[in-house]
C-alpha cells in the first residue's frame, strides 16, 4: 500500500506492539487465572500491564477492566447503566458519538431514557448548552467523545467533566481517537473511559473501560470470575501487553508529531482547496485531530472517490469505517445539519503519525489527477 490514509479506522501494528506480543505468547502463554507457578507468572505480568497503562491515563490500575475494544466497552456501560439506574434516570449522549455509543445507549437503555446534546455549527458541545440540559433533565451521565472518528473535531473535555460534576452526573468519554493521538495523562479523570488499541498501533481486539471505582461491577460478558468478576472469559494477555507497550512507545513523540503532521495536513488541505476551490473541509475552524480532513468534495459521489484514489494506490474513507460502503451515511456531517445531497460527497482523509510531506502532496496530486478521469 504505498500511502495508507485511513488511521481513524485502524492503525497498522506497531513493530514494538508486535515484539511485545510475541514475547508475552511465547513467555506468558498460560492461562492468568490457573494455580501453578508460571500461570502466576502471567498473571503478574497482566496486572503489571494494567499499572502501567493507569499511569499512562491518570487512572488507578484498579478501576480498569480489560475487553474486547471500544465496542464493548462502551455496550458494558450502558449494558450496566441500565441495570444500575433507577427506572425514571435518563443519560444524555453528544449528537455525534460513534453509533457503538449511540445504538448501545438505545437499546440498553431504552431511547426513552437517552437524551442527545447538540451540537454547534463546527460540531463542538458548548458548555452553556450542556450546563442548560444538565438543570433542565438532570441526566445520571453524560457522554461525550473526547475526539470524533469522522472530522476530528475535539470537544473541550475536561470543561464539560467539570460542569458535570458540579451538577451531579457522571461523566464518560470514549476516547478511541484521542488516545494515542494527544496527551491522555488527564483522560483518566472522567468516572468512565472508553479506548481501543487498534486506534494507536496495538492489536485488533482489544481495549479496555476505566471505571468510576474500583468496588464498581457490571459485567457484560457472564461466566468465570476475570477481571475481579467485571469481565468474564481468560484475559488476552499477548493484546494487552502489546496495547500498552504501542501506547508507551507512542505517547512521548505525541507532542512533536502533532506539531509536525498539523503543518503536513494544512498544507495539504491548502492544495486541495487551491486545486477545487468549492470544496469545503468539515469543521475547519474548530481544534481537531492533527491527522484528520473531513471534505465535501464539489462533485462526484464519495464511493467514485474512494474507487478511484484506492486504484490510485491511496487508501482513503467516505467517513467512519462503520458507515464505509454507505454513501452518504455520515453522522457527523448529518448533526451539522449538512443536505442529502452534500452527505453523498463526503470523503475523509486521516494521516499516521510518520506520514511524511512526500505522501501528503502524493494524496493531493492523486485527487487533482482522479478529478480529471472523473
Ligand atoms: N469509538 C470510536 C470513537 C471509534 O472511532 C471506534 C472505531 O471506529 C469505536 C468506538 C469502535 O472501536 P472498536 O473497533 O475497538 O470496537
Amino acid at each position: 500500500m504505498p500511502a495508507y490514509f485511513d488511521h481513524n479506522a485502524t492503525t497498522p501494528l506497531h513493530p514494538a506492539a508486535r515484539e511485545a506480543w510475541l514475547r508475552a505468547s511465547e513467555k506468558h502463554w498460560h492461562n492468568p487465572s490457573s494455580l501453578y507457578r508460571e500461570a502466576g507468572f502471567a498473571s503478574q505480568a497482566l496486572e503489571s500491564a494494567r499499572e502501567r497503562l493507569g499511569d499512562l491515563l491518570g487512572a488507578e490500575a484498579e478501576r480498569i477492566v480489560f475487553t474486547s475494544g471500544a465496542t464493548e466497552s462502551n455496550n458494558t456501560l450502558f449494558a450496566g447503566l441500565a441495570r444500575c439506574l433507577p427506572p425514571d434516570a435518563c443519560v444524555a449522549i453528544s449528537a455525534i458519538e460513534h453509533p457503538c455509543v449511540r445504538e448501545a445507549a438505545r437499546a440498553w437503555l431504552g431511547r426513552a431514557r437517552v437524551v442527545e446534546i447538540p451540537v454547534d455549527a463546527e460540531g463542538v458541545v458548548q458548555p452553556d448548552v450542556l450546563k442548560r440540559l444538565l438543570l433542565e433533565k438532570q441526566p445520571a451521565l453524560v457522554s461525550i467523545m473526547a475526539a470524533n472518528n469522522e472530522s476530528g473535531v475535539l470537544q473541550p473535555w475536561p470543561e464539560l467533566l467539570k460542569m458535570c460534576r458540579e451538577h451531579g452526573a457522571r461523566f464518560h468519554s470514549d476516547a478511541a481517537q484521542w488516545i494515542g493521538k494527544l496527551d491522555a495523562s488527564s483522560l483518566g479523570t472522567c468516572d468512565y473511559l472508553t479506548g481501543s488499541a487498534h486506534k494507536f498501533g496495538g492489536p485488533k481486539g482489544t481495549g479496555f473501560l476505566v471505571l468510576a471505582d474500583e468496588a464498581e461491577s457490571f459485567p457484560l460478558l457472564l461466566g468465570g470470575p476475570q477481571e475481579s468478576s467485571r469481565r468474564a472469559g481468560t484475559e488476552n494477555y499477548p493484546g494487552i501487553e502489546a496495547m500498552v507497550t504501542a501506547l508507551e512507545v507512542i505517547t512521548p513523540r505525541l507532542s512533536e508529531v502533532a506539531q509536525t503532521q498539523t503543518a503536513l495536513r494544512d498544507a495539504f488541505a491548502a492544495s486541495m482547496k487551491q486545486a477545487f476551490p468549492d470544496l469545503r473541509i468539515i469543521s475547519e475552524g474548530a481544534p481537531r485531530l492533527w491527522n484528520t480532513v473531513l471534505m465535501v468534495m464539489p462533485e462526484h459521489s464519495n464511493l467514485k472517490w474512494l474507487t478511484r484514489m484506492s486504484r490510485a494506490g491511496f487508501a482513503i474513507s467516505t467517513g467512519s469505517a462503520c458507515s464505509s460502503g454507505k454513501e452518504g451515511s455520515s453522522v457527523v456531517v448529518q448533526a451539522l445539519g449538512t443536505d442529502w445531497e452534500e452527505l453523498k460527497r463526503v470523503v475523509r482523509v486521516s494521516g499516521g503519525w510518520d506520514s511524511t510531506a512526500e505522501d501528503w502532496s502524493a494524496l493531493a496530486e492523486a485527487f487533482i489527477e482522479v478529478a480529471k478521469g472523473l
